[in-house]
């Protein structure tokens, strides 16, 4: 029988919102979603929820609080936990990125050389500068970093981006990453819940493969079909199904989400019809 998993889920800031809704989308929402809710349990699942901030995740799952929890990969490198990553979630993507003030001179990291670095990632940023060979000083600050060389205590910055705009609206210029991020689902290191981590991460999983594919249909007769499905970007084989009509036939294919914008007018190029993008809800490979 498989045994009741204990979970940490971001309670507040960018984690949040995604990662209730990717237990939602799993058919396992907690049963009493209210806003200052510390634990809860999962709808239709044995699962025990405890809701915390996401910088605490990596610890508490480190020390067999909880055997598992969402929390951001920069978190789990920054707080140096020994966790096992079981699953990337597919959003909070963001890197950590070093940046300058636009009228400085440095354009590379190695330019950081004898710099100031303020940063809320002290760790990974002491980590990366080492790796290239930078001697700087690191100033570690809790938030707001970026208003940091404005106020004369840093040179320079290593801080979270993921538009850019902040950077931007701060007069501040990226000059290099040092560390790509996004969501994951962390599990305790030797952990012997191999069947209920396994259908999690299966669970999980198929809706994050879902919202990165859609279904795709269209017709195209058959002396084109060939032109059709050289246009495709799929890895596995499309269905081919015989119309009513003499002659025509339907493609069915799964195809990534990214791809539809460049995808559709090449499959009207190559003879397709009735085209029809589909969301799916589940995908197991
Ligand atoms: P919080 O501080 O609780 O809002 O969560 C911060 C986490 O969200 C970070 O540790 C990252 O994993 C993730 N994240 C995604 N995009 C950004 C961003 N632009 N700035 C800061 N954190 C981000």
């Amino acid at each position: 029988m498989t045994r009741r998993l204990t979970m940490a889920l971001p309670s507040k800031g960018r984690l949040r919102e995604p990662s209730w809704a990717l237990l939602e989308a799993s058919g396992v929402s907690p049963q009493e979603p209210g806003e200052r809710v510390l634990q809860a349990h999962c709808r239709n699942a044995d699962i025990d929820l405890l809701f915390v901030r996401a910088d605490d995740v990596p610890e508490y799952v480190q020390d067999g609080v909880v055997d598992c929890g969402i929390t951001g990969l920069d978190l789990v490198y920054e707080r140096e936990c020994s966790v096992e990553v079981l699953l990337r979630l597919g959003y909070g993507a963001c890197s950590l990125q070093a940046a300058v003030s636009s009228e400085d001179v440095a354009t590379r990291v190695e330019d950081l050389e004898g710099h100031r670095i303020a940063t809320s990632h002290p760790r990974i940023a002491a980590k990366a500068l080492a790796e290239r060979g930078v001697s700087a000083e690191i100033i570690p600050v809790a938030g707001s970093v970026e208003i940091s060389p404005r106020l004369g205590l840093a040179d320079a910055i290593i801080d979270l981006v993921s538009t850019g705009s902040t950077l931007r609206t701060n007069g501040l210029r990226s000059i290099g990453v040092l560390f790509e991020s996004e969501a994951v689902l962390v599990g305790r290191v030797n952990s012997t819940d191999f069947e209920a981590r396994r259908t999690l991460t299966t669970v999980l999983g198929s809706v994050i493969n879902a919202r990165a594919n859609r279904y795709l249909l269209c017709n195209v007769s058959r002396d084109r079909l060939d032109e059709v499905t050289a246009v495709l970007p799929t890895t596995g084989s499309p269905s081919v199904m015989d119309l009513a009509t003499p002659g025509v036939v339907a493609v069915h294919a799964l195809v990534p989400a990214a791809d539809i914008w460049s995808l559709l007018p090449r499959l009207e190029a190559a003879g397709a019809s009735s085209i029809l993008t589909l969301p799916i809800e589940r995908m197991v490979p």
